[in-house]
This record gives C-alpha cells, structure tokens and sequence, in this order.
C-alpha cells in the first residue's frame, strides 16, 4: 500500500520515498505526494530523482490495485532505492483551483437550481461538470450562475480537509443539507471519510486536491455546454483573474 501524502497536505510539492516494486514503464512507492487520477481529476505529472539523475512521469494511476508512477522513460529503478519525487507544480495547482471551483459550482447549483452533480473531469485549462436534470441554460442562466458562484469565491473562504468515522461524515453531510450522491460510491471497506469544507458554504466528502482559501480561485468563466443523454447537461468552464497565494 502507497501512503497517499496529499490526503492530508495539497500544497506538499516534494517528498523523499522508497521504491517498492517495479514493472514495465511504472514504478510503485511506499509513499507519495502524486495525486493519482481519480474522482474526476487528472494525474499529477513530475518528476522522480535517484542517484542524481531523473525521470518524468507522465501520469499516475491506480492500476490492479496499486498505485503507479507511469513514466515517460526507461528507469533502472530498483526495489529499495530512496528517491526523491517533485511534482509539476503549475499542472497540480490548476487543478486544485479548478476542483475546488467546481465544488462551489456544484453547490450553488444545488441551492439555486436544485441540481445534482453526476459527474466531472477535473483538468489545467479547462474543466467541466455533469448536472442532471438540467435540459437548456440559457445565457441569462450563465450569467447569473456567474456572478452568484463569483460572490462566494471573492468571499476568501478557507478550505479545510476533515477526516470523519464513515457513520459521523454521512450523517454530518445529510443534516447539513450537502451533496451526499458520492456517498454511496464509496467502497464499505473505507471507515474514514475525508470531508472537504468550503467555510459555511459547503461540504463534501473527497479525496480530491484542493486551495486552502477560495481566493486562490480567481473568477469562474462558463463555456458551453451540451446534452449528455438522459436529463444530464455538461457543463464547461474556465477560470480567470488568479487569486493569490
Ligand atoms: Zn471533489
């Protein structure tokens, strides 16, 4: 088992580890500080050092119930070598706006539309979300949506990553009112839950990367959107005007 270091810290961008096995084009390590693609967000990318020389990864995954570093060149990795792994920086905090951005997105259309998220793909440059049932949105929907989820991030809400007994998260999240769709997707065998709470706004369960404070966000731009088949709208959206930090 690879010990997931961003559960607990987003902003970890380095980190020391040991091989744990090798494969053909992979390597696994017993700790890392990649995210790995999942949940609707993309793989992070970077960098592992050994020895004084380096190798890219291109992605990493979660394949036959590891996790892997897919990289982007031959490695004469060993098992027990200490390597030193830096993440692409630029690529991981894009996606940390973006998922948190689609968390407030997601919920303000839940209070004001009374739309369920059924899906999403968290990627730098642009990133998109599923509603359901959502049939048309119009431009003057677009630009209320706009300015209602830009109020909420220009309010510097802090994010907080929470770890909750299962039984204690789901009902938090049900008595508040939050999105508890995800709820059920997650394996029984998970008896703690990592609650992300966006200040009094929202809450989720996720085991997503995230800002610590939504004015990282910048403004949420809405592109087009299209039908995907039974009541379900996907939803398009870029970001602008970067926050600070
Ligand atoms: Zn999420």
């Amino acid at each position: 088992m690879t010990e997931l270091l961003h559960m607990r810290d987003n902003y970890l961008k380095e980190f020391d580890a040991t091989v744990s096995s090798v494969g053909e084009g992979y390597v696994v390590l017993d700790r890392t500080a990649f995210y790995p693609e999942g949940g609707g967000q993309s793989g992070d990318k970077g960098e592992l050092w050994s020895a004084g020389s380096k190798v890219l990864v291109k992605n990493v995954a979660k394949q036959e119930g590891t996790i892997r570093h897919l990289l982007m060149d031959d490695h004469d990795f060993k098992t027990g070598d200490p390597i030193r792994g830096v993440i692409d920086w630029d690529w991981r905090y894009e996606c940390m706006r973006f998922h948190t951005a689609q968390h407030v997105l997601s919920r303000y259309l839940q209070l004001e539309y009374g739309l369920e998220t059924v899906g999403n793909h968290i990627k730098p440059g642009g990133s998109r979300a599923d509603y359901a049932p959502l049939d048309e949105l119009n431009d003057q929907m677009k630009t209320n949506i706009e300015n209602g989820v830009n109020d909420v991030l220009s309010r510097s809400l802090d994010v907080e990553i929470r770890f909750m007994p299962r039984a204690d998260a789901i009902e938090f999240l049900q008595a508040a009112g939050y999105q508890t769709r995800y709820l059920e997707m997650v394996p029984k065998s998970i008896k703690e839950f990592r609650v992300m709470v966006i200040g009094d706004y929202d809450a989720s369960s996720c085991a997503g990367t995230h800002v610590s404070n939504t004015s990282e966000i910048g403004s949420i731009v809405l592109g087009r959107t299209k039908n995907v088949g039974a009541g379900k709208r996907r939803i398009y959206f870029k970001l602008s005007n970067k926050g600070s930090r």
